[in-house]
């Protein structure tokens, strides 16, 4: 039985990490329009650029829209990941942009108007959806498939990647396979072979280093406030991506204090809501009917 992540896991675990988003909006253009622009600012190489069609002059207001991704879309992350496995991934990545907006990690940086590199996008997209398979393989406490995420599915999702990458004289041969060879390497030897270990920690490492770099914690004063509680403490995001990735980082960390399904161990409140759609129970002790069946038919055996 494996169960996957949905929109309500990232609805609640926001809401358990208290009413802390901050209230930053983001813009989305009503047209982007792909493009060969100059990749460095100063010129160089062409690459693909989503560029929006309208400037974010304030005569164009009315081709703009502004919402806050934090609260209006509790789920962002999922939703971005799940690109990766769309088969046109151009019609993918654009309808996403006109639904969502740009990343805002490029030149100019951290801004919802900027040009979006479409190799940047779809390498942000892989990353994402490494980060989620790694993590639903721990969810589910499954060995096997930890073990295939991280060798053969996003071997370029942690720190071996990121490390053969960054070399001076990157070896010719630094490949998926080459450094799937290092992580399992090193999985033996630090991990005592635990895959599951290691993808919770790759996962946790990826999460902590996205959100330090896209995010800020804040402290904003009411206006005139003269008395320490007119303080209040919020996350406020660079790019798109810390909106995101603050999502994931709400949803591990309250992974924590979650009651857990009698039967295959998955945290309660991450489990898919019943079909009906019925509030769900507060003591309630499976995931779902499928994990209720299996633990009264292990009873039965035992
Ligand atoms: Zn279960």
């Amino acid at each position: 039985m494996w169960h996957r992540l949905g929109r309500e896991d990232f609805r609640e675990t926001g809401e358990l990490m208290g009413g802390s988003p901050g209230t930053r909006m983001w813009r989305v253009c009503e047209r982007y329009e792909l493009r060969e622009l100059p990749e460095a600012p100063e010129g160089g190489a062409l690459a693909d650029f989503l560029v929006p069609a309208y400037s974010s002059d304030p005569s164009n207001s009315d081709r703009w829209r502004e919402y806050e991704p934090l609260r209006d879309t509790p789920d962002l992350f999922l939703k971005f990941a799940k690109v990766y496995q769309a088969e046109d991934q151009v019609k993918s990545m654009t309808a996403w942009v006109h639904s969502y907006g740009v990343l805002g990690d490029g030149y100019p940086s951290w801004q919802s108007g900027a040009p979006q590199h479409t190799v940047r996008f779809r390498e942000a997209v892989a990353q994402a959806a490494g980060v989620l398979a790694l993590y639903e393989a721990v969810l589910n406490g499954d060995d096997q498939r930890a073990k295939s995420v991280v060798l053969e599915e996003f071997p370029f999702v942690g720190i071996w990647w990121r490390i053969h990458n960054a070399l001076p004289d990157k070896p010719a041969h630094m490949d998926r396979e080459f450094v799937a060879d290092q992580i399992a390497e090193s999985v033996e030897e630090i991990y005592g072979g635990d895959y599951l270990w290691y993808a919770l920690e790759t996962a946790a490492d990826e999460v902590e280093r996205a959100v330090s770099s896209y995010c800020s914690p804040t402290l904003s004063v009411e206006e005139g406030a003269r008395d320490p509680s007119g303080i209040t403490a919020q996350w406020n995001f660079k790019s798109l991506l810390g909106a995101m990735y603050l999502q994931m980082y709400w949803l591990m960390a309250a992974g924590t204090d979650l009651a857990r399904c009698e039967y295959c161990g998955f945290p309660l409140s991450l489990a898919r809501p019943n079909p009906e759609g019925r509030k769900r129970r507060s003591d309630k002790r499976f995931c779902d009917d499928a994990c209720r069946q299996a633990q009264h038919r292990s009873k039965k055996k035992a």
